[in-house]
């Protein structure tokens, strides 16, 4: 999950990193008042839930009160990737003399949390990843341990040669680690992290990623959420119970397993055709479940037929052959349906199928190729 930058900041102040003051607010009355309360010069940014704000002039300096109305007013209802900006956050400018990279992950290789520092802060650090590898340094951090000395050492030696500001930084990434581990993340970045000329460090950007799987005991976090910049298919689905993930091809798939899912669309990829989505209805699986699943996935204009395959365990196949009748019925369904139904109750739910209009299939390999060929024709 995704929180906006003035809620990461709130999480960094708690966790002692030094966050300029700043104020959210709405609309331009509000962002003149924030400027004259905090003290100019301000920054005025854009609170949408994408990166490279900066880029796409969601982010203004402002010196005197007047103006950082006028940035908030040019930046509110401005449409950065999509989506518009509804709030801005002004916050305290500071003067930056240098501009770094400090982030974390979770490294899929070493299953461990990753830090990854970089001298080269501000701009797009995939970019910096891309051009000039060696201006990155990555350390991997042994939970049972904690971060190190040694390696807060590595890291900043590796960003300053100055061992005043070197040590202002080694806090930082110590209280980084901490904010990463005690509030779940699967991210968490500051870019850029700033010295100024009077030698301040100051963290001026922030970005947090929680961890889906831990929101039941991140309860802050839960409240965090922003509905408004989340896929809509997406905040359905997690609401019926499924897991879904919209991707961009025209066959849209309704399958019980993340395994078996991610099969499904290997299988599609490997024949020649694009999977529209990820759907994933889990076990015990209700006719009310593939109706909801129908339905999100049937709102993707490109969406040229739906390919169910359903391996029936826990889920029982004249479930979901009860739950196509029904979504076909409700739904006033014109585009084919390819349906591999195995396993629990498979006779009867071919029962259940048959003489209707959607097309059989034996085996999973068949069933992907009957959608591709549908989805062409
Ligand atoms: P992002 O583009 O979404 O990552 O937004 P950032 O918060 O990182 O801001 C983008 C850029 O705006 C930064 O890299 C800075 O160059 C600039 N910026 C942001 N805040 C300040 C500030 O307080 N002072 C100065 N001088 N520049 C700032
Ligand atoms: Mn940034």
């Amino acid at each position: 999950m995704k929180i906006h930058e003035a809620d990461a900041r709130a999480i960094f102040a708690k966790y002692g990193l030094p966050v300029p003051p700043s104020r959210l607010v709405m609309n331009a009355a509000d962002a003149r008042k924030a400027a004259e309360e905090i003290g100019c010069p301000v920054v005025v940014k854009a609170q949408v839930l994408v990166g490279g704000r900066g880029k796409a002039g969601g982010v203004k300096l402002a010196s005197t009160p007047d103006e950082a109305a006028e940035k908030a007013k040019a930046i509110l209802g401005m449409n950065i990737k999509g989506i518009t900006v509804g709030k801005v956050l002004v916050a305290r400018a500071v003067d930056i003399a240098n501009e770094y990279y400090v982030g974390m992950v979770v490294d899929r290789r070493s299953r461990k949390p990753l830090m990854m520092v970089s001298p080269a802060g501000g701009i797009d650090i995939e970019e910096v990843a891309r051009t000039s590898p060696e201006k990155i340094l990555k350390v991997v951090i042994d939970t049972a341990f904690g971060i190190m000395p040694f390696q807060l050492r590595q890291m900043t030696a590796f960003l300053s040669g100055d061992r005043e500001i070197a040590k202002k930084l080694g806090g930082i990434l110590a209280s980084l680690y901490r904010v990463f581990m005690g509030v779940d993340s699967s991210l968490a970045e500051i870019n850029p992290l700033v010295v100024t000329p009077a030698r301040e460090v100051w963290a001026i950007d922030a970005k947090i990623n929680i961890d889906d799987s831990s929101l039941y005991r991140q309860k802050d976090a839960s409240s965090l959420r922003d509905e408004s910049a989340e896929e809509r298919g997406e905040v359905e689905a997690r609401e019926a119970g499924l897991s879904f993930v919209k991707l961009d091809g025209s066959i849209g798939c309704i399958v019980n397993g993340a395994g078996l899912a991610m099969a499904t669309m290997d299988m599609i990829k490997h024949f020649g055709g694009e999977p529209a989505n990820f759907l994933d209805i889990g076990g015990s699986s209700s006719p009310d479940k593939v109706l909801a699943a129908m339905k999100i996935i049937l709102r993707d204009r490109h969406v040229k037929t739906i390919l169910i395959n359903i391996f029936g365990g826990i889920t029982r196949c004249d479930d979901v052959a009860l739950g196509l009748i029904e979504a076909k019925k409700q739904l006033g369904l014109d585009i084919p349906l390819v349906v591999r139904l195995t396993g629990t109750n498979e006779e009867r739910a071919r029962e259940i199928l048959k003489g209707t209009a959607l097309i059989p299939a034996a085996t999973m390999e068949e069933g992907v190729k009957r959608a591709i060929e549908a989805a062409r024709s």
